[in-house]
């Protein structure tokens, strides 16, 4: 077997894992800012009921002045009845009383209807608080897990970029280099494992002198479509490609019952 084609594969994986917890690192930010999202809703559905309470209440106020007013002028109209000496007058007055309770009924009226929707108000903010507690629970909960998880994955990088570098220092520096070349021009993947006589970079099928000489490994073989490094899959390297192949052989004995 070709001594470098191990530590290309292994080279490979790390690459792939690297990627992967970079773009999980990267998105961490995004989905702290998003686990704020609910709070701030609820946050902001507080505040316009506490602003719409305050509002509610200052009407309620100011009417209770306006009916006090009302009130006094009733009491000061009352107490001129006894000062009207014709009965004319005195019928006029009487109906000017009526008018001023008619208008004071008014006025009570619109204050019942204010304090309705002040207790409304008090409900829905009661809720509305209960609802930015659980957001705030909820919040840093997620918070906390995201951040967790990022000093996990600075870590798991730190581990991963050590051991690429000592992969790295493996091979030679011209193999190495046409490793980068070939991964920048495909997408990632320089190498590409042979299966069902297809390489899998580029799944085209190869020709068969081409898939035994990938079988047989001695020198390192090129996909003639994608350029690729080929290697057979299974044949070697860590336990996890070992267990990749018993899954693959496990899978395609499968079919084979099927
Ligand atoms: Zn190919």
């Amino acid at each position: 077997m070709n001594p470098h084609l191990p530590h290309l594969i292994e080279l490979q994986a790390l690459d792939i894992k690297l990627t992967a917890s970079k773009a999980q690192q990267g998105k961490i930010p995004a989905l702290i800012k998003a686990a704020e999202g609910p709070l701030q809703e609820a946050s902001l559905r507080l505040t316009q009921l506490t602003e719409s309470l305050e509002a509610v209440n200052k009407e309620r106020r100011d009417q209770e002045r306006d009916l006090e007013a009302h009130e006094a002028q009733i009491e000061k109209l009352r107490a001129r009845l006894t000062e009207l000496k014709t009965n004319k007058e005195y019928q006029a007055h009487l109906f000017e009383i009526e008018m001023a309770n008619k208008k004071k009924g008014e006025i009570e009226e619109r204050i019942l209807l204010r304090m309705e929707r002040i207790e409304q108000y008090q409900r829905e903010a009661q809720q509305a608080q209960a609802k930015k507690t659980e957001a705030e629970r909820l919040s840093a909960e997620e918070k906390t897990r995201l951040e967790t998880q990022a000093v996990e994955l600075a870590a798991e990088l730190e581990t991963m970029t050590r051991q690429h570098g000592e992969v790295a220092m493996l091979l030679e520096k011209g193999l190495l280099d046409r490793y980068t070349k070939l991964k920048a021009a495909r997408k990632d993947l320089a190498l590409a494992p042979v299966k069902n006589g297809t390489c899998s970079g580029c799944r085209l099928q190869i020709p068969p002198q081409l898939v035994a000489e990938v079988r047989r490994s001695d020198e390192l073989q090129t996909c003639t479509f994608c350029h690729r490094i080929l290697y057979w899959e299974g044949g070697l390297g860590s336990a996890k490609t070992n267990s990749a192949e018993s899954l693959a052989q496990a899978e395609s004995g499968l079919r084979e019952t099927v």
